[in-house]
Order: C-alpha cells, then structure tokens, then sequence
C-alpha cells in the first residue's frame, strides 16, 4: 500500500476531504500519515476510530520524501515553500495540491476527472507527478455545463458569480459569523419587545456594519448585510484573479486547442458554503431548450436539472439546499432575447466538495490504483 502525506487537513478543505475519505472507506487502501504546519507532536484527527497520534512537521522535508504521494490543502505560501524544495531533492512522488500556486506550470495537470479524465490519463503516461485542484467556481461551472463543453457548444460565457464566505477559508467564515453575531445582538431587545419601527431597526443596522468596531480583521470590508465584488488579486487590467481563472483554467482543464472565452464579475457573499453562478451563454448553433436540457442532464450523474418556475428554483436551486451534497443543479434556462443561440442558466455547487475536495479524493484514487 502506498504511504500518502496529507498536509492542510485541518481546514476547510482538508476537513471536508477527510470526511468523504472516510464515508467512502479510502483509509482502508492507503497508509496515511498526518502532518502539520502548526501543531507537530500534537494529537492528528480521529479516522474509523483510531487516533493519530504525534502529528509529523510538515517542513522537515526528510518525513515529506518518505511519502509515495502528498496530498496538500494547506494553501499557496505552503506550496511555494515546499514543494520547489522537495522536487529539487530529486524526489520523485505524487503531489496533489488544492492551491492554485501550480496550476499554471507546465508540468501539473489541474484534475476534474469527470471532465478531463483522459487529459489526466496521458499526463500519467507521460510521466507527469503534479496534480492541481481547479479553481472553485470553474470546476462547478464544468460540471454544471460540462455536455455543452463536450459537444464543443460554446461560443463564449459571461459570468456573474456569488461564491460563499468559506471560499475564502475557516478564518474567513468564523468572522462572517461574527460579523452576523454583531448585527443581530445590537438589535435583538428590539426584535424581541417587537416596539421598533423597521427604519429605527435598519438605522442600528447600518450604524453597526459602518462601525469601526465591526469585526473586518480578514475580510477587511463588511460582508454580512452586504456583499463584495472583488476577489484575490487585482490582474492590473481591471479584472479580479478570480475573474481571470475563469477562461485560463477552464481551457487547461479542457485540453483545449480552440480557446473558449469566459468572462465576468466574481462577488462575495454572505453564503456560507456553496458557490452560485449565473451564465449568459452564446452557443455556435441554435439549439432548442429541450435539446439543451438533455445535453447538460446527460453529461454526468451529479447534475440535476431544475425546472424554471419559481417553486422549484427557491426551494432546489440555493445555497441552503445543495450545502454538503454533490449535488449539482442546475436551472433557470431560458432563451434570451438576443437572439436564438443566447441562452442563460444559474448553477449551484458545494463549492468545498466538487469545488476542491472532491476532485482531489479521486486523483488520489487513480494513484492509488497505479
Ligand atoms: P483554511 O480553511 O484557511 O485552512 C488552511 C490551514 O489554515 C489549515 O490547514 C490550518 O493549518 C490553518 N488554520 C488556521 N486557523 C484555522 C482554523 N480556525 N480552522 C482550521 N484551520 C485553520 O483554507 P482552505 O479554505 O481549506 O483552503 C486551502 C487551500 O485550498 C487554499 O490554497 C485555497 O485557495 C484552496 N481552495 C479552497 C477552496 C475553498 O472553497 N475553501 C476551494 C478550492 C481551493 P494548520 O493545521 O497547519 O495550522
């Protein structure tokens, strides 16, 4: 059995990634060893009962090399420090990595299998021990329209995203929740006497997000009562990193030689957990809602189409009821009147399980199996 090192398992995406290992029993083919950044010698987490005990540095790169494969969820500054290190070392494992730090290198794969399994395939022929998760939203966005891109359907895509707090990471929703604490506990005696006006209860509202006591530690801004449309680094063109994966990863996943042009506007927002997006979609034909319907239902087992009428898009067609599901549906398809080939569509995905653990998880298991 191969000895796997997982780094970064502590967090958001580590945490939802160790928990699908064990629902899915992974822990029985693998030897895994537990490090970390921050608390080596402390207890690691519990799996099928059995603690793991004295958790390994994950700096010392002599434990790391021991390892047949990495599987790292620690973050970008993690994967610059170590990973030029270890592969200058000559060491010759696997590396799966949900950060984005690689996925530009020529030699990293970024994995969505059920997208790009035979891209992924010849990597491995051809010898190549990097594989990269994909950005969240493009990921969940392939998966939602992924016979569209099969069929080679696509002219281009215009984005409007609204990605949930713990995109960003654990600390991120810890103070979102903090900031929702903030708003409801200088209203809650007037809630509960039920003698306010709504505009007094809105003014103490809006008085406690602009307050400088606000908690803004890491998101800096309010986002609770409010949104943010702006997300990672800024391209200096006047578009959002965020903005820019959105053509340049989707291409590289796709192996593509004819470039598909994706574009938009990523925000922010108080969401928990799970990533929604809102396409406006040029196709190359005219192709009937129907015909449309069939395509994007029959690509992948884990899309669900919803029909667009406003019963079924509130109750199924949200954060709240995709959450912790590999569910991806997918809704309000309409033609638009642009003309016959515009059409648009809203997804949801859980952007923490098909939008970073998931794809991981099975990249693992293909290794596992070489
Ligand atoms: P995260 O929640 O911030 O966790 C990263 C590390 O932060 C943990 O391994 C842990 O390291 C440390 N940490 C500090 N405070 C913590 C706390 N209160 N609870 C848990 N861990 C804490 O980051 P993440 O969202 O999992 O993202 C990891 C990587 O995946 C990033 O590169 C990110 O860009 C990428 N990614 C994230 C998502 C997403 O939806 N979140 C999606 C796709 C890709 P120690 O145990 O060593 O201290």
């Amino acid at each position: 059995m191969k000895s796997v090192g997982f780094v970064g398992w502590r967090g958001m995406v580590g945490s939802v990634l160790l928990n699908r290992m064990i629902k899915e029993n992974d822990f029985s083919n693998i030897i895994p060893h537990f490090f970390s950044t921050s608390q080596s010698g402390q207890n690691g987490p519990i799996i099928n009962n059995t603690l793991f005990k004295d958790l390994k540095d994950a700096y010392n790169l002599n434990l790391l090399q021991e390892m047949d494969i990495i599987i790292t969820c620690q973050g970008g500054s993690y994967t610059d420090s170590i990973y030029p290190k270890i592969r200058k070392n000559n060491w010759k494992g696997y590396w799966i990595d949900a950060a984005s730090t690689l996925r530009m290198n020529n030699d990293s794969v970024i994995v969505l299998d059920p997208i790009n399994l035979k891209v992924i395939q010849n990597a491995l022929d051809s010898g190549i021990k990097t594989f990269v998760g994909s950005n969240c939203t493009v990921s969940l966005m392939l998966m939602a329209l992924g016979g569209l891109f099969e069929q080679n359907l696509i002219e281009w895509i215009s984005v409007s995203t609204y990605q949930a707090a713990s995109g960003a990471g654990a600390k991120y929703v810890i103070e979102l929740l903090k900031q929702m604490g903030a708003i409801y506990n200088i209203v809650c005696n007037d809630l509960s006497n039920n003698l306010s006006s709504i505009l007094d209860l809105e003014k103490k509202v809006i008085t406690q997000i602009q307050n400088n006591n606000f908690p803004l530690k890491h998101f800096s801004v309010p986002l609770a009562g409010s949104l943010i449309p702006w997300i990672d680094v800024d391209m200096g063109n006047g578009q959002s990193r965020e903005e820019w994966k959105g053509q340049f990863e989707t291409n590289k996943i796709l192996g593509s030689e004819n470039k598909i042009i994706i574009d938009g506007t990523c925000v922010r927002i108080s969401s928990i957990r799970c990533h929604s997006q809102s396409f406006f979609i040029k196709l190359n034909k005219n192709l009937s809602k129907k015909n449309i319907e069939e395509i994007l239902i029959n690509h992948n087992k884990w899309v669900d189409f919803v029909p667009n009428n406003m019963e079924e898009t509130i109750c199924k067609l949200t954060p709240s009821a995709i959450s912790g599901t590999l569910r991806i549906p997918v809704g309000r398809l309409r033609k638009l009147s642009m003309g016959n080939k515009y059409f648009s569509a809203f997804t949801v995905g859980d952007q923490l399980l098909w939008g970073a653990a998931e794809p991981l998880r099975r990249m693992l298991n293909l290794l596992i199996n070489i």
